[in-house]
């Protein structure tokens, strides 16, 4: 629990999450103060004001911050910054904004991380309680805020997605149902560059449950595989797998999905509405969820056939003569790449680059080899994937816009063929952030 009840809250970052922060701790008897060191959006300083609340922006007047009695940060800020430095070595708590509304949250959680597939899970597993008839909110690192929702609705349940900056800021919340999808590297900068720091923040998704609580995960992934030897969990576990069968919990063979909970739940991979091996685990960790909150199977095997996913995710855009163009711009390491190739099954125009987060293609070049025609460059600086496939692919360019990438991409493609803008790199080189550079995908594949 918050070690204050109520007093001086200082909320740091005015984003979605922090006006969620503001509206609930105002409600709940806190005195409010917001601080960006940024210029708040115009919107939001409506906010602010309709809520009479103070703050400032362009700045973070220190001395005031440290008299506050709790800190409420935004996930944008790490650890390191000197003024969370300074607020800690006080003594001063400082929480995320998902520790503060799990405070005044009476709702059963389930709480999704992981490298990649949080928001896919997320929205399938959401979709799923949704049809079934539950009284369900949707929070986290997608949408609005959690902490706003536990201000102004009621819900029974939350399917909340957790990133691991916002787990580094929980410490006495607890997941009902924790999901851990997978750990490949990402974000290594936040975590000093080593990867255990990073493997110990997902798990930080399990500390505080119960025995009676729940923990699905990647039973395939070997980072998971050897945490659990070493943390022999005590929480009921139900794992996934798609490459052998599991007793307690969910696995696929290449014709079935079986979800092995509350009796068996049967289904073949076919009729998933998603494609790929990732999706078909994603699909196993929101199936086992939703089998512990004993859903019908009718309900599960409709959501199941029927979900939509959000843009820029394995995104069908269009076919021009014969050519499929797919927008994967959410790809932004090595890992999502992986599964997006992996998953291609016509020879593959692929675009990739951006911002290298420390990326080793060697993972993928058995994939390249297998599936790649030709590689289009999208990015400032490509040298570190030219060399990396040199001798591996025939056809490697390099374009400086998405359009550019496009044309290359429509040029080498022909009938049957695939052009997938999968980029295993940050955007923000060329674009504002991936859901720009899927967007000018999309519209210079439309403008064909
Ligand atoms: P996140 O919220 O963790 O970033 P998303 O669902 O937005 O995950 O997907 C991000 C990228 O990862 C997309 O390119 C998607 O196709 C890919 N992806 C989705 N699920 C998985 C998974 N289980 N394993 C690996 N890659 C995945």
């Amino acid at each position: 629990m918050t070690p204050v009840k109520s007093g001086n809250i200082a909320i740091l970052g005015a984003g979605e999450s922090g006006i969620g922060t503001a509206i609930l701790a105002q409600k709940m008897g806190w005195s409010v103060w917001v601080s960006d060191a940024g210029k708040i959006k115009p919107e939001q300083q409506q906010k602010l004001k309709e809520l009479g609340v103070h703050w400032e922006q362009e700045k973070h007047s220190e001395d005031k911050i440290l008299m506050a009695d709790l800190v409420v940060k935004s996930p944008g800020i790490p650890d390191t910054a000197p003024l969370i430095i300074a607020l800690k070595s006080k003594g001063v708590s400082v929480i995320s904004e998902i520790e503060f509304a799990g405070n005044y949250c009476t709702a059963k959680t389930i709480c999704i991380t992981g490298s990649n597939g949080k928001t896919t899970t997320t929205l399938w597993l959401h979709h799923i309680l949704r049809k079934a008839g539950l009284n369900v909110g949707l929070a986290g690192n997608i949408g609005q805020s959690f902490a706003k929702q536990v201000a102004e609705n009621d819900y029974d349940y939350y399917v909340l997605e957790i990133s691991s900056f916002q787990l580094d800021d929980m410490h006495a919340f607890r997941a009902d149902i924790a999901i851990l999808i997978n750990i490949t590297p990402d974000h290594l900068d936040r975590y000093n560059y080593e990867m255990q720091n990073y493997v110990n923040s997902k798990f930080r998704i399990i500390q505080n449950q119960r025995k009676e609580d729940w923990f699905i995960y990647n039973e395939d992934d070997p980072l998971i595989a050897a945490e659990i030897e070493k943390h022999k969990p005590t929480m009921q576990c139900a794992p996934f797998s798609i490459k052998k069968e599991v007793q307690l919990g969910a696995y696929a063979t290449n014709e079935q999905l079986i979800i092995n909970i509350n009796k068996q739940f049967n289904m073949s991979i076919h009729e998933l509405a998603l494609k790929g091996k990732h999706n078909t685990q994603n699909a196993l960790a929101a199936g086992i969820a939703a089998r512990i909150l004993e859903i019908r199977k009718d309900v599960v095997r409709e959501s199941f056939q029927d979900f939509t996913n959000v843009e820029h995710r394995l995104e069908y855009v269009a076919k021009v003569n014969g050519i499929e163009f797919i927008n994967d711009s959410k790809a932004t390491n090595i890992n999502s790449a992986w599964f997006a190739l992996e998953s291609m099954d016509k020879p593959t125009i692929w675009i990739v680059g951006g911002v290298d987060k420390g990326n080793d293609y060697t993972e993928l070049s058995a994939l390249v080899k297998d599936k790649v025609k030709a590689i289009i460059c999208l990015g400032v600086d490509n040298q570190k994937i030219i060399e990396a496939f040199t001798g591996m692919v025939e056809t490697i360019v390099e374009a400086k816009s998405a359009s550019e990438a496009v044309m290359h991409g429509y040029r080498l493609a022909t009938k049957e063929e695939t052009v997938l803008l999968s980029p295993a790199c940050a955007s923000f080189d060329l674009f504002e952030n991936y859901e720009d550079r899927g967007n000018q995908f999309k519209q210079a594949v439309r403008s064909l």
